[in-house]
């Protein structure tokens, strides 16, 4: 039988301070931010009426601008760009409605002026861990040190090595490199490999690649379909099986949601649903159920947890 909601109290006021508490339908989350420690005491059954509203991640779309030209690319080519004011007065709302984490992308989010103050002002005024991915390109070391302390984890797109990377992302694979030696000092990172007929060939050596410069994680990201592509086919779909199957690369593999059908994943918070997990906000400040879903709610100054009310009534996809 699990304790009753008078336990998950009891619960409550026996956690160390510096801790933050996210009560759900799949019982109390408790989280660290400066070590990115995760306890979920799944043995206790919250009320209803005490869940946190907010979603446990949001992912914010900064700018749809970028400097490169990936096939693939699935962001907008719309000429789009938030308010940093108007994002962390949003990031503020889901921080005191239980949110965990922000992830900052584009677009390429470098790109989006005052990005350093934004994480600082972020890291300062929420407790919520602070994520970003980028093509890596335009960090320098000036930039890595201003980020260190702000940033919590970083996510660098490295889709193949070599020439096969050089083809698809225009730039230099040596300088990609390189560059993972200034990510090292901001925080932990790992490397997002969009996974096509043109990459699968490259995992192996991505993955050595990845470790030497100190990866923590190895993120699949199976293609998907955009107006100009059909996205992963078949045979490559089931070659990725097989090297997830036949490979146990010496740091964290994951794969992204979309994508994942066929493969072997763990997940940790199975009792939470879709719409409780993960929101994304875009470029033009619409908030949707994920960055691939074409309807949303635009936020508009009631803020952000007015239009996940909205979202989440007008049901849909999650
Ligand atoms: S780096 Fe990212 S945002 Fe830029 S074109 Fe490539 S996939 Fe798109």
């Amino acid at each position: 039988m699990r304790p009753s909601i008078d336990s998950a109290h009891a619960y409550a006021s026996r956690i160390p301070s510096g801790l933050k508490v996210r009560r759900t339908r799949a019982g109390v989350h408790l989280f660290d931010v400066a070590t990115g420690l995760n306890i979920l005491l799944d043995e206790v059954a919250v009320d209803p009426q005490e869940w946190d509203q907010a979603p446990r991640q949001v992912s914010i779309a900064l700018t749809n601008s970028c400097d490169l030209a990936c096939p693939y690319c699935y962001a907008p080519k719309l000429k789009a760009r938030l308010d940093a004011t108007r994002v962390v007065g949003w990031l503020r709302e889901f921080d005191d409605n239980g949110c965990l984490g922000v992830g900052f992308g584009g677009g390429e989010p470098m790109l989006f002026p005052g990005f350093v103050s934004l994480c600082s002002a972020v890291a300062s005024q929420t407790g919520l861990a602070v994520t970003f991915t980028t093509h890596g390109h335009r960090l320098t070391a000036g930039l890595c040190d201003e980020l260190r302390g702000s940033v919590q984890f970083v996510r660098v797109s490295m889709d193949g090595v070599g020439a096969t990377y050089e083809r698809l992302r225009g730039r230099p694979f040596a300088t990609l490199v390189d560059r993972l030696d200034d990510v090292r000092q901001v925080a932990p990172f790992g490397i997002n490999f969009v996974v096509n007929a043109e990459t699968v060939g490259d995992l192996d050596d991505a993955v050595e690649v990845a470790v030497k410069a100190g990866a923590s994680e190895f993120l699949l990201l199976p293609e998907q379909p955009t107006m100009q592509r059909a996205g992963i086919d078949e045979v490559t779909s089931t070659r990725l099986r097989e090297w997830v199957r036949d490979n146990h690369p010496p740091l964290r593999l994951t794969v992204s949601t979309a994508g994942a059908d066929g493969l072997p994943v763990c997940l940790p918070l199975t009792g939470e649903l879709p719409s409780e997990a993960y929101a994304h906000v875009d470029a033009q400040g619409v908030l949707k159920w994920s960055s691939y879903d074409s309807e949303g709610v635009a936020v508009d100054d009631d803020g952000l947890m007015a239009a996940l009310q909205v979202l989440r009534e007008r049901g849909g996809t999650a």
